[in-house]
This record gives C-alpha cells, sequence and structure tokens, in this order.
C-alpha cells in the first residue's frame, strides 16, 4: 500500500454535491461545506485548489440561481447543472466525470446535511495511508423511522445473499481517487447504482463511520415507491441470480408435476374419479401468480438490456459557473 503522507503537494479535493430542489437547505449546508473545506485547506490536508461542486440536477425551484450566487461569493464554490432531472445517482455521475481530470481526490456527499462532514478529515487520512477508496457508514440509523431501518436491512441482505456486494449502511457519502474513477469510467451503463457498482472497480478501500443526523430543512425526494424502484434496479443490476432462481423453480415445479400426472393416471386407471373442483383451483391461481411474476423479473432484465443497448448518455451538462478549459 502506498503511502501518500510524505507528499509535499497537498491534494486536490472536490466535493460533489448532488442537488434537486434544494433551496431551502442550501444556503445552511454549503457554509457547513465551506467551513470544513477551510479548516483541511488550514490544517494543509487538502489544497486550496480544492472546490465544493454542486450538480444542480434540473431543479424547478430557485436551487440552480443559489449555486451560481454561491460560485460568486467564494471562488472555493462551482457548480454544474443537468439539462433536465436525471436521478440522483445520475447526478452523482455528472459530478464525478467532470471532476475526475480536474482533481486527485473526490467525495460525494448529499445537500441536506445528513451525513456530517466530520468524517471528510478521516477520509483524506485514509487516502493520505493509500486507500482509493473510503465508504461513510452511519454508525446509527435512530434518526430514520423504523419502517426505512427494515426495509433497509432486509434491502442489503437481500442484495448479497443474490451475489451483489453492497456495504451495510452505506450510502452515497464516499471518497474516491481520480485513479479509481478513471478506471470507472470504463463502467458503461447506463442502470447505475454506484454503491454497487464501486466495489466491483477494486482497489485498496476502508470504511469510516459517521452519525447521520436529521434532513437540516425541506424534505426527502425518496418516497416509498423511489425508494422500491432503487431497491430493485440494484438487484437487478448487479445480478442475474434472480433469474436463475426462475430456473430452478420452473425445475422443481415440473419435477413435481411429473409426479402428480403419475398419480393421476394411477388413480385413473384405477377408476377413481377426483372431486378436487377447491384444491384444482388454489393450484391454478397460484401457479398464474408465480407464472405472472416470474415473467416480470425476466421482463425487468430485458427492460434493462433494451435500455443499455440505446447507449444514450448518463448525462448533459447545460450549464458551468466556470470555464472548464481554462479552469
Ligand atoms: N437528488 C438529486 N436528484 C433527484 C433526487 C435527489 O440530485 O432526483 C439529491 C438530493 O438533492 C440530495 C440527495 O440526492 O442531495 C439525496 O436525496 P434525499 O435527501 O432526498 O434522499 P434521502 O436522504 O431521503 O434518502
Ligand atoms: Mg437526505
Amino acid at each position: 500500500m502506498k503511502n501518500r503522507a510524505d507528499n509535499k503537494t497537498e491534494p486536490v479535493l472536490y466535493v460533489i454535491v448532488p442537488c434537486y430542489n434544494e433551496e431551502q437547505v442550501l444556503p445552511v449546508t454549503s457554509e457547513m461545506f465551506l467551513g470544513e473545506l477551510q479548516q483541511l485547506i488550514e490544517k494543509k490536508k487538502i489544497s486550496d485548489q480544492s472546490r465544493i461542486m454542486y450538480v444542480n440536477d434540473g431543479s424547478g425551484d430557485n436551487t440552480w440561481n443559489i449555486i451560481k450566487e454561491l460560485s460568486k461569493k467564494d471562488a472555493h464554490f462551482i457548480g454544474i447543472s443537468q439539462s433536465r432531472n436525471r436521478g440522483h445517482q445520475n447526478a452523482l455521475l455528472a459530478g464525478l466525470m467532470e471532476a475526475k481530470d480536474l482533481c486527485d481526490v473526490t467525495i460525494t456527499i448529499d445537500c441536506d446535511g445528513q451525513d456530517s462532514v466530520e468524517a471528510m478529515e478521516e477520509m483524506i487520512d485514509a487516502w493520505r495511508e493509500g486507500c482509493e477508496v473510503v465508504y461513510g457508514v452511519r454508525n446509527a440509523r435512530s434518526t430514520d423511522s423504523f419502517f426505512k431501518r427494515a426495509t433497509a436491512q432486509c434491502f442489503y441482505r437481500l442484495v448479497n445473499a443474490i451475489g451483489g456486494n453492497v456495504i451495510y449502511n452505506h450510502a452515497d457519502y464516499r471518497l474516491m481517487s481520480s485513479r479509481v474513477l478513471e478506471e470507472f469510467a470504463n463502467f458503461g451503463e447506463v442502470n447505475l447504482f454506484l454503491r454497487g457498482l464501486i466495489p466491483l472497480v477494486g482497489f485498496e478501500s476502508r470504511i469510516v463511520y459517521y452519525e447521520r443526523h436529521e434532513r437540516l430543512a425541506g424534505r426527502s425526494h425518496y418516497s416509498f415507491g423511489k425508494m422500491l424502484g432503487l431497491a430493485f434496479d440494484g438487484i437487478t443490476s448487479l445480478s442475474i441470480r434472480p433469474m436463475r432462481i426462475i430456473s430452478l423453480m420452473g425445475v422443481l415445479i415440473s419435477f413435481v408435476s411429473f409426479l402428480g400426472v403419475i398419480w393421476i393416471l394411477i388413480g385413473a386407471l384405477r377408476g377413481n374419479t377426483i372431486a378436487g373442483w377447491a384444491s384444482m383451483t388454489i393450484i391454478l391461481c397460484m401457479l398464474g401468480g408465480i407464472q405472472i411474476l416470474c415473467i416480470g423479473v425476466i421482463g425487468e432484465y430485458i427492460g434493462k438490456i433494451y435500455l443499455e443497448t440505446k447507449h444514450r448518455p448518463r448525462y448533459i451538462i447545460s450549464e458551468r459557473t466556470y470555464d472548464k478549459n481554462g479552469q
């Protein structure tokens, strides 16, 4: 493991912050981010060229104007804007791909103040000791509702059981070096589930624990439906094991049916007539349900293939608060 602690020059850090309709929290959390960045600069842990890069994800409110104002007030703030709302994961990708050539190391963080900025120092320290990826893991979920906690736990278990590799209680608060991003740029998929994909890139990694707070203002954009969508995307973009389970189920059911056929034939030959309408109906309904579910799962994969084959751009940057080539 290479130790960077002796390097004379401090690394350039880009903090990537996706924002979607966040006019209420932006003024509050921008102070927090800047404060932390300045502390790290003073401690000589990062270069003064470090930046907080906001990614406006096609917000319908005043978010982009606030970002532009911030960038005029302090050179440490910069911003890019997506041409329309593409979702959290694509906004992160846009920021990461934009930043990878401009800096040595990135940290992605939500803009609502839920992830404590204090963990950044520990992340940078881990990077200096040679880690290329540092995962922020919340050490308690006391601020989440029981329902959110329970569903999240089920989700991590399920993903890992079917062959994905997701770190428990890690969301999208993480440090990645530009070296990792360079490699990650070759992962061309449009079905993005970053927390499942980054472990696939490999390299030396570490976990840093932090406290997760309540949202400072505004409200969450992840409704139950969106959360379910992300979970489903996560599972189907990381593993094809659900398809395998369906095939195995098919084999098992066929085998049982085959035994059933023999049993029925013997019964018919002996002249026993069967009066089992209720049991027949139950079995028919059940099988019908299972079949539709299986077709749905297969359809989900075909849908993913369809989207991947189009090779459409995963993000489109419409505006920047700076001149990318002149930076
Ligand atoms: N976000 C985004 N695009 C979206 C939805 C959300 O860029 O379409 C951003 C949002 O501004 C925030 C982060 O993603 O910085 C996480 O969203 P949120 O806090 O609503 O999710 P939660 O923390 O409740 O899971
Ligand atoms: Mg949040």
